[in-house]
């Protein structure tokens, strides 16, 4: 049976990491969406262009990378509204809202409805964080890579990761994209998914 699953990266732009991502997309043949953080877009833009310009989707991540369980309505929609004008600024219009750590509250359910965000979690973690072997990885997914799978991944080192570089996730890209491939998958952006997504962390639950 043939179906769609998004491969999705949080955490970057990192002037280091997500090219590579991109080169590994680029070289499977594969897009993908980036669950960006603002002020890491507005540093830099070019990365968020070549995303664009090779058919990857630009979505939210946050401003600043807090647990929502921990915020305030108001701190949650502050968060929100001034990432946004930053991307906006950039001339990106974004759908897709990933909260750090995938934790949601009815806050951040309310904050996300009205700014028209659709909140997007997984399904499949990489736990690519951990910095452990690519084989692992794909074994890992391999017992979760179904139509509408939804993977984490991270194309930056960000906050409480046990790594200090993203060269495994880069790694993970192409035996990832052939193992859902011969599955009869197809990598989509998170637009081409259909039917319903999961909002959150499976667990709510922070891991990283
Ligand atoms: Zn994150």
């Amino acid at each position: 049976m043939s179906g769609r699953v998004a491969l999705t990266f949080d955490d970057g732009p990192d002037p280091v990491w997500t090219p590579r991502v991109m080169d590994a997309l680029a070289d499977a043949g594969a897009r993908a969406t980036f669950f960006v953080v603002a002020p890491l877009a507005g540093r830099y833009p070019g990365l968020l262009r070549r995303m664009v310009g090779e058919g990857h989707e630009v979505a939210f991540h946050c401003n600043r990378h807090a647990r929502h369980d921990r915020m305030t309505a108001a701190e949650i929609q502050a968060d929100a509204r001034e990432g946004l004008e930053i991307l906006d600024t950039l001339g990106h219009r974004v759908h897709d809202w990933r909260a750090p750590w995938g934790v949601v509250t009815g806050d951040t359910a309310r904050v996300a409805e009205g700014l028209g965000l659709r909140l997007v979690g997984w399904t499949a973690d990489s736990e690519d964080w951990r910095g452990g072997p690519v084989d692992e990885m794909v074994g890992g997914l391999a017992q979760v890579m179904e139509a509408g799978a939804v993977v984490l991944m991270h194309d930056a080192v960000g906050p409480g990761a046990l790594r200090d570089g993203c060269g495994r996730t880069v790694d993970l890209v192409a035996p990832l994209v052939s193992m859902a491939r011969s599955r009869d998958l197809t990598p989509v952006p998170l637009g081409g998914m259909p039917g319903r997504l999961p909002v959150r962390n499976p667990g709510n639950v922070a891991g990283v």
